[in-house]
């Protein structure tokens, strides 16, 4: 049975169980650092952006018109002698199947993997009605003797040591199995599950596509299993999703030919099994399989027209998501998920089983990205995790505090400002002065937070310092304005100071418009569209981005959300339709300004070879797709760069995710450490102040001897003539 918290007190609980599970947390590391490598090789030499734009393409058409295509998909396939049922709901589908089963004299029932089966709880139901239900793919068969659901869309007994499973296939058995030899559990499970297959009288699969043309289903699975239970037994029952249609051949081999590389980075997966009607069957009465074809619809037509959400139906449930989450890495997809998985169940939870299910996992998301870099079918899945979180509070009526006073904070920038500089203030008997961090954590803070020292509010803002160091050009090469974002402009002025030195040298006559306010990030993490929105549009105005050449940002995440987020919040505002496309053609990061404006060359710095590792912003490799011109800059200025481990996985950040999950955050920041020391750098940089916030405040903690510097500190300290 599937228990999934519907509040945070519960979930938070779940999550500490789930952080003790040493093992759980090797396994999916192992498994991650595998994935990638195999994903990048099974894709090599494979234009991925034009296939997945492809599949994406004919995704949108298909569920554009699914009401059709499962008409021509019923007509094909019934006159090929399937018989074809549509279900509006899960206990409908259970309903239709239950009474297959009893029109057939059904006793006995094998399974093959199906995450829609695992959607309307099918086996309970059967169960309950009195069948006997085997699951017969190897991970799912381990899952249902342990009463689980599965932990990973593609791969459900991911969370299991070989020994667990062991242990239980001997329980089961009651004949001692070797904890150590996966080959023999394979042979006790195939022992075990042939005279089941043998004596089914209905197998039930899912499928992955449902050919429309033809009335063709196509199932790919790595085991035997699936094709033993469509052929084997007298009646097959297939439960399908809506959204598995699509229209032809062609479109179901482009998705054939991505998943199983996407999924675990296989080239093929070993079988695909596809299925036009009723074949011959030795097991039937007739001499034919009675076959019949249930889709499920569950909310997916209504959820088909949503402009905003209905992007998730492409989904073609490769699990790639969970493969690149740092939060999925930890806690696993008991903890990240109600029965769909990772970054795609936070969203599909909401529609298919409720707000109480989604309420407290949709928060779990660190912005980070990387499911979305992954996704084959392009769906933006942080954003869409955003959307469902702001959906639930909207459902529910209450707005957490925090969150009407971040808004009403935030939109008046004046207001914001004053209540940051009067912090700085305040915070003056914390601040330990010849160590630059505060000595004790404000009393907001927890003991669980007490894994990163913080930095005090710096005592002048960079707007403050800007009037005295605000360079005069005479005939500049480039006008440029900096957009600071509230972590440079009030708690590292250090990192802008420095740019306004690298530039002094290259006739760039730089700008900090006063007006300009948070970038809208933070509104966004917690939901609030409308603050987001409005700091937007408070920004453009402030940048006014028809006066200059480029718009600078030293933060990662402000110039991925200006560039990104900007645009998706301000579509239905026209009047801001030619600024924003002004700000997103020349907004810049600060490395591939110096690489490919400047153009700046080795004779600019000292050649000191400092050894220096180097972790990439999420929102800078992912959001900005820059991650060539951080590393080339690192060696144009004079230092030796020192590949680290995973420096593109994120550093736990994520702005308030870091307060609101203090757990995960310092294990995926005490990971992201570590590897930084296995490199024997120095120096730890970074382009996002952010990440240095977090990394700085994790490697004082350890009391380590790296120290995390912004690329722009380091890359102005290399000046000849600074
Ligand atoms: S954005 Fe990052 S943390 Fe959030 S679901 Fe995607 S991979 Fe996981
Ligand atoms: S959302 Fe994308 S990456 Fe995640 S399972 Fe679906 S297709 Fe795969």
């Amino acid at each position: 049975m599937i228990q999934t918290a519907g509040n945070m007190k519960t979930y938070k609980k779940k999550i500490k169980a789930a952080l003790k599970n040493r093992f759980l947390r090797k396994a999916l590391d192992n498994f991650a650092s595998a994935y990638k490598m195999s994903r990048a090789k099974a894709f090599e030499g494979t234009n991925l952006d034009i296939l997945k734009d492809q599949i994406t393409d004919g995704k949108d058409q298909a569920l554009a018109q699914l009401l059709i295509l499962f008409d021509q998909f019923k007509a094909g396939a019934e006159a090929a002698g399937a018989i074809v049922h549509l279900a509006a709901t899960a206990q409908e589908a259970n309903e239709i199947i239950t009474k297959i089963g009893r029109d057939n004299g059904v006793k006995t029932i094998v399974k093959s993997k199906s995450m829609t089966a695992e959607e309307t709880h099918l086996n309970d139901h059967l169960e309950t009605e009195g069948f006997k239900v085997t699951e017969t793919d190897l991970g799912e068969w381990i899952i249902q003797l342990r009463s689980e659901g599965p932990s990973h869309m593609v791969m459900p007994a991911i969370h299991l040591s070989r020994q667990q499973v062991g242990t239980l296939f001997s329980d089961v058995t009651k004949t001692p199995v070797d904890l150590e030899d996966i080959d023999h559990m394979v042979k006790v499970a195939r022992k075990e599950l042939r005279p089941v297959f043998l004596d089914a009288d209905m197998g039930i699969s899912g499928a992955n596509l449902a050919i429309a043309e033809t009335g063709t289903l196509g199932i790919i699975s790595n085991e035997g299993n699936a094709r033993l239970t469509t052929t084997l037994p007298r009646v097959h029952v297939a439960l399908v999703g809506l959204e598995k249609l699509v229209p032809d051949l062609s479109a179901a081999l482009r998705i054939i030919w991505v998943l199983p590389k996407n999924a675990t980075g296989q080239a093929m997966t070993s079988y695909v099994t596809w299925i036009t009607g009723a074949v011959e069957c030795a097991a039937s009465a007739t001499g034919k399989k009675i076959l019949h074809i249930v889709f499920l619809d569950n909310g997916r037509l209504e959820l088909a027209k949503n402009p905003v959400f209905s992007e998730a139906l492409r989904c073609i449930r490769c699990g790639a998501c969970s493969n690149v989450c740092p939060v999925y890495g930890k806690v696993g997809g008991h903890t990240l998920g109600h029965v769909y998985i990772g970054a795609i169940g936070l969203i599909l939870t909401y529609f298919y089983h409720g707000k109480d299910k989604a309420r407290a996992i949709v928060r779990n998301c660190l912005n980070c990205q990387a499911c979305k870099s992954v996704c084959p079918v392009n769906i933006d899945l942080p954003f869409l995790i955003k959307k469902v979180f702001g959906n639930i509070l909207e459902d529910e009526g209450v707005r957490p505090a925090k969150n009407i006073i971040l808004s009403a904070v935030m939109k008046n920038r004046r207001l914001f400002h004053a209540m940051l500089r009067m912090a700085a203030t305040l915070q003056k008997p914390l601040v330990k002065k010849d160590a630059g961090v505060l000595r004790h954590l404000p009393f907001i803070f927890g003991k669980a937070h007490d894994f990163r020292t913080l930095p005090p509010l710096a005592e002048k803002p960079f707007r403050d310092l800007w009037p005295k160091i605000r360079p005069q050009i005479q005939t500049p090469r480039f006008r440029v304005a900096l957009f600071g974002g509230c972590v440079v402009d009030f708690v590292s002025p250090e990192q802008a100071v420095s740019l306004v030195r690298l530039l002094a040298g290259h006739e760039v006559q730089m700008e900090y418009p006063m007006g300009q306010n948070c970038c809208g990030l933070p509104a966004m993490m917690m939901a609030e569209e409308k603050t987001a929105t409005d700091v937007a549009v408070q920004n453009l105005e402030a940048l006014e981005p028809w006066r200059y050449d480029y718009i600078l940002v030293l933060c990662a995440s402000c110039g991925s959300h200006m560039k990104e987020g900007y645009s998706r919040l301000l579509a239905k505002k026209p009047e801001q339709v030619e600024k924003l496309r002004m700000l997103h053609d020349k907004l810049m990061d600060f490395s591939s300004f110096m690489v490919n404006v400047l153009k700046v060359t080795p004779k600019d710095f000292i050649q000191n070879q400092t050894r220096v590792a180097y972790h990439s912003p999420c929102h800078l490799c992912r959001g900005l797709n820059i991650t060539r011109e951080p590393r080339e800059l690192l060696k144009t200025a004079g230092l030796e760069y020192a590949p680290c481990k995973d420096e593109d996985v994120c550093c736990g950040f994520g702005g308030s995710y870091s307060l609101e999950f203090p757990e995960i955050s310092s294990e995926i920041l005490r990971q992201k450490l570590n590897h930084v020391e296995a490199t024997g750098a120095d120096v730890l940089v970074t382009d996002c102040p952010g990440c240095v916030l977090q990394l700085r405040g994790g490697m004082d903690k350890k009391n380590s001897r790296i120290k995390v510097r912004h690329i722009a500190e380091i890359v102005a300290d290399n000046l000849k003539n600074g």
